[in-house]
């Protein structure tokens, strides 16, 4: 039988294992593997980004969508559920907060809404950036047309948010619509980081019918994409779903495949996400201590927080940012962590490429324009 403990040190020294030691490092893992397995992931992290723990203000801004994927609660199918719309003016009162706070990226995301075109998403793109030139702006906005995610960089955004969920094709027919598809997600992803954006995938675990081989198969495509961010959290069922019965993933999994995907890529930007928090009360401080470094507080207004549940039961829908801030702190410094107060760049970007993007997002009109002459 393969010594898991080897083909951990494996992983670390070579930062890469096949699909099938992949697969056994996670058929055979136990608590002394585990254990084993976290500390080289958490040393890793520390190595490239210190004790310093990266936020990023997130800003939940509709809940609208026309799709209807099995697993999320914003689904259109969900009749349910109260749907809202912030105003521009309410998402820089978001960006106000979180600047005052010292958060310097601010995360835009929300359902594949259509009232938000090109056009009102620029007009956001614009004034965030130019209310706060200081600040990096992620984008998580679903999938998009080319010349949409072109614009939307070329008027300051700075990363995209896309995870790829699942990136075996019948576990992706198995959790998404027919109008959807596993190919095309892909190609957005490429799309987004042919532009120049960073991008981040990722993939829920413990979803339902998930299995050992998709996880290798996310594990490989991960290493061969090569992101600079991974999106990585527990399966939360949502009532409103088909999948309402299907159980909660495991923490204990999620921190595995944590420490295997900072192992695979010691650079990458990893969150301890709310979903981990959610399952377990210390869930994101075990994340960090497992190899994650970013954590993203929730920025939008308290009233609309618990109309945008992805899943039940979610963490912090009750706190103002500034209470969710120095509880973090708090929980950041039991553990040894700290806030990294900067922008929290991928280190696979180049400064120069950075300095670049702050000093050049074009005016709005003039892209309008370009995209009226389809010159893009
Ligand atoms: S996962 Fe995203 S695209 Fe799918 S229904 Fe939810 S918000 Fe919409």
């Amino acid at each position: 039988m393969t010594n898991l403990f080897s083909l951990i040190d494996k992983l670390h020294q070579e930062q890469n294992l096949s699909g099938q030691e992949l697969k056994v490092l996670i058929e055979g893992r136990d608590q002394k593997t585990a254990e084993y397995l976290y500390d080289k992931a958490r040393q890793t992290a520390i190595a490239t980004f210190g004790r310093g723990i990266y936020l990023r203000g997130l800003i939940e801004f509709t809940n609208y969508c026309r799709n209807d994927c099995l697993y999320c609660g914003l689904r259109k199918s969900n009749l349910n559920l109260e749907r809202y719309r912030l105003s521009l003016s309410q998402i820089l009162d978001c960006c106000a907060l979180g600047h005052k706070l010292g958060f310097r990226t601010f995360v835009l995301q929300g359902g594949e809404d259509h009232y938000f075109d090109d056009e009102r998403i620029l007009q956001i793109i614009s004034e965030i950036k130019s209310a706060y030139p200081d600040c990096a702006l992620t984008l998580s906005l679903g999938e998009k047309n080319p010349k949409s995610y072109k614009l939307f960089y070329q008027a300051g955004a700075d990363r995209y948010l896309l995870r790829h969920e699942t990136r075996n094709e019948s576990h992706y027919r198995f959790l998404h619509p027919k109008s959807m598809s596993l190919s095309h997600r892909l190609d957005c992803l490429k799309t987004l980081k042919d532009i120049g954006y960073q991008v981040g995938c990722g993939f829920m675990v413990g979803s339902p019918e998930q299995s050992v081989q998709a996880l290798t198969e996310d594990l490989l495509f991960i290493k061969s994409f090569e992101p600079h961010m991974v999106g990585l959290g527990p399966f939360i069922p949502h009532q409103e779903t088909p999948f309402r019965d299907y159980p909660s993933g495991s923490l204990e999994l999620t921190l595995y495949l944590l420490s295997i995907v900072r192992l695979l890529l010691p650079k990458v930007l990893l969150p301890a996400t709310t979903a981990l928090g959610t399952i377990h009360p210390k869930g994101r401080e075990l994340g960090i201590l497992s190899g994650a470094n970013v954590i993203m507080p929730n920025l939008s207004p308290v009233e609309t927080r618990k109309k945008y549940a992805l899943y039940d039961n979610k963490i912090c829908v009750e706190d103002r940012p500034t209470d969710c801030h120095a509880c973090l702190k708090t929980r950041l410094s039991s553990i040894g962590y700290e806030i990294n107060v900067g922008r929290g760049d991928s280190p696979l970007v180049a400064s120069s490429e950075i300095d670049g993007l702050l000093l050049a997002p074009l005016p709005i009109n003039a892209l309008l324009k370009e995209r009226k002459g389809e010159s893009l």
